[in-house]
């Protein structure tokens, strides 16, 4: 039979200059390895010390934008940045070249302190397509023992509400996690909510008694879920819609909106006051009512509530920005921000509109960002210190010669990689998934049964 492919006559110089590239190849993966563990020990600091925070939802949206990642796999670095530094064996084994990325990645997907050796042992064994592999069938064993663990977290939630003899009510129980989180964001709000109206009250009797003693905290947890209590009794126990849950009503100086520095106030429906900037961005993008106060404060008049941002305009605007135009963001819930504010004259129009999510939107009026339409159209952002904040940055000057760069730091580290550092020491037998997490999972006795090969592909 007749073939087309160019033929490949073994001569031994051939098979030489071969195996030479693949050597090459193999070599500077390991060295290409190593690096990763570096830049995965930099992502581990930088996320820990919150360099993102300054205005970046999480380390992975600042990644994505510094370095041009897509966003799932920056995701995805930073979830196995954070891994390592709890599993320095599965760390080493990459700094060394040992372990693959690919590798060290999955790994890390099961991987605790108690399992790391083993799991390592896995990596070292075994080609990336075991190590998936078993890493699949140990979540599903995972995946199980924790199913166990949330149904008997759940039976044990419970709630005791006794009376003692002095008349005071003991409230002692157990909440599942997502229940507690909610309990204890709502004694949060009700402390804050309390914590505003003592400050307004203080302001209006300075000058008259001695204030009472700074009360505990576990004082104003208790304040608190009275607050709670009663909050929701008033309200029927009706959680209502979203939009009704979260309205906040500003009473605000038309002065005070368009200058910060008059004086003026800005005021919520309970008495707390909220400062210029605040009341500023909420009304950026907010249904309007005016009011007109006479000298006495009463209302004379209310004009019609309309929409800051009319409903067509809104969808033009959404449909043109697509989501926070804040570099590197693109959260989808977004509001509309007036770049010169409608207060200070700023039109409502598509050209005067920039959308921004919540968190930048408080940037930009609260802490300092600015953001401005430039010549061509373009809107640029600055940090508070008037640095230019660009959409995609310049990528860092790579030295001419990146590769033999790597190689002399490596070098230089005392690091010694061959062409068979990071190769497995597998030798061809077929892998029995089942056997082996069976073997090495801790909690995998008696898993046997429902774990079969067909939920491990094969
Ligand atoms: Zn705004
Ligand atoms: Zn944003």
């Amino acid at each position: 039979m007749q073939s087309y492919a160019p033929a490949f006559v073994p001569t031994p110089e051939r098979v030489a200059a071969l195996d030479r590239l693949g050597d090459e190849i193999a070599l500077l993966s390991a060295h290409l390895d190593a690096a990763s563990a570096r830049l995965l020990e930099l992502i581990r600091e930088f996320d820990s010390r919150g360099g993102w925070n300054s205005d970046f939802r999480s380390c992975a949206a600042w990644l994505s934008w510094r370095v041009g990642l897509d966003p799932g796999a920056a995701r995805e670095r930073v979830r196995v940045a954070r891994a390592l530094g709890t599993l320095p064996l599965l760390a080493d084994a990459l700094a060394r070249g040992e372990l693959s990325y690919a590798k060290v990645r999955a790994l890390t997907r099961v991987a605790t302190p108690e399992t790391e050796a083993r799991l390592l042992g896995v990596g070292r064994a075994g080609t990336a397509a075991h190590v998936e592999r078993i890493v699949r069938g140990w979540r599903c064993v995972d995946r199980r023992a924790e199913a166990r663990e949330t149904a008997l977290r759940h039976r044990r939630r419970g709630l005791r509400v006794s009376q003692e003899e002095d008349g005071m009510v003991v409230v002692r129980g157990r909440l599942e996690p997502v229940v507690g989180a909610l309990l204890i964001q709502a004694l949060a709000a009700a402390r804050e909510a309390l914590y505003q109206r003592a400050r307004v009250a203080e302001g209006e009797d300075r000058c008259g008694n001695v204030s009472a003693e700074t009360p505990s905290m576990a004082q104003r947890q208790a304040d608190a879920l009275a607050l709670l209590a009663e909050t929701a009794l008033h309200q029927g126990l009706d959680p209502g819609t979203p939009g009704e849950r979260y309205q906040v009503v500003v009473h605000v100086d038309a002065s005070a909106l368009a200058d910060p520095e008059q004086p003026g106030q800005s005021v919520l429906e309970d008495g707390a006051r909220v400062s210029a900037e605040t009341s500023q961005r909420l009304a950026c993008d907010a249904s309007r009512v005016v009011m007109r106060h006479d000298e006495d404060g009463r209302v004379v008049e209310i004009g019609a509530r309309t929409r800051t941002i009319p409903p067509a305009l809104r969808r033009a605007l959404a449909h043109r920005d697509r989501g926070c135009r804040f570099p590197g963001c693109g959260g989808r819930f977004a509001e509309g921000h007036h770049l010169r504010h409608w207060a200070h004259g700023g039109p409502t129009t598509l050209s005067n509109l920039a959308l921004l999510c919540r968190r930048h939107h408080r940037s930009v009026h609260e802490e300092g960002f600015q953001v401005a339409r430039g010549p061509d159209g373009m809107l640029a952002f600055r940090w508070p210190d008037g640095r230019p904040l660009p959409d995609v940055p310049a990528p860092a000057a790579v030295p001419a010669d990146p590769v033999a760069t790597l190689r002399a730091n490596h070098e230089a580290q005392g690091l010694r990689l061959t062409a068979r550092t990071g190769l497995p020491g597998w030798l061809g037998e077929p892998l029995d998934v089942v056997w082996a997490i069976d073997v090495l999972h801790p909690l995998a006795q008696g898993a046997r049964p429902a774990l079969d090969h067909s939920t491990l592909g094969g």
